[in-house]
């Protein structure tokens, strides 16, 4: 079995990806050392800064990395905060007062307006090769007030019209199986997992 880095500093997202990929058992996913720095982020999408950090991280570790970039994008508010999801009000805004705020500015629309969604881009690199990349997303509208306290980040006006709940409201298995981070990663385990196979799958020499 061949460890693959996944490249961040988020824990959440660590929890949460170790559980989406917990169908793919021969995946081992491990996290990166505590002594690398901090990727930049300094592209114009969340794709181009997924490869950022892929690719900086690849060039530290020498091992196989996954990274990802994502983020909410509120569409009433011209697709703010998108790719600066986590960096915006840094040092004044707490998340919840972030949250508050995104609320505050769509008071006046309805909620068929107050379309959000969130973006996930995954990139796969070996060595200096970009072998994969695959951006997903899910839809919902922003919620009227804060609901729930499970997830993190945006989960809890992260309103999900399917399940009638925010994000922040469901258990983790449950949003790994519609959220974007899910969509994604299990795009990628599949690729994963049909680029491995080997010709001894197919005809076994002790059959
Ligand atoms: P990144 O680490 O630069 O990719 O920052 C992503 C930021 O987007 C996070 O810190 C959260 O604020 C937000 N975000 C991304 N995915 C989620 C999610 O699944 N739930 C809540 N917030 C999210």
């Amino acid at each position: 079995m061949k460890r693959i880095i996944f490249g961040t500093k988020n824990e959440h997202k660590l929890q949460e990806v170790r559980d989406i990929l917990s169908e793919f058992p021969f995946i081992v996913l491990d996290k990166l050392p505590s002594h690398v720095p901090s990727a930049q982020e300094t592209g114009k999408s969340f794709l181009e800064n997924a490869i950022q950090k892929a690719l900086f991280y690849s060039g530290l570790v020498h091992e196989p990395v996954l990274a990802e970039d994502s983020g909410i994008v509120v569409v009433p508010l011209g697709r703010f905060p998108g790719i600066q999801s986590a960096r915006w009000g840094e040092g004044n805004l707490s998340q919840f007062e972030k949250n508050l705020w995104i609320i505050q500015q769509l008071r006046d629309l309805p909620s068929r307006k107050r379309v959000a969604y969130y973006e996930c881009a995954l990139v796969y690199v070996e060595g200096k090769d970009v072998c994969f990349t695959t951006v997903q997303r899910v839809i919902g509208v922003i919620a009227s007030r804060p609901v729930g306290q499970k997830g993190f980040g945006y989960d809890p006006i992260f309103y999900f019209q399917p399940l009638r709940k925010t994000f922040a409201q469901i258990p983790q298995k449950r949003k790994n199986l519609y959220s974007h981070r899910g969509k994604a990663f299990r795009r990628w385990a599949e690729w994963y997992r049909s680029m491995r196979l080997e010709p001894f799958d197919f005809f076994p020499l002790h059959a």
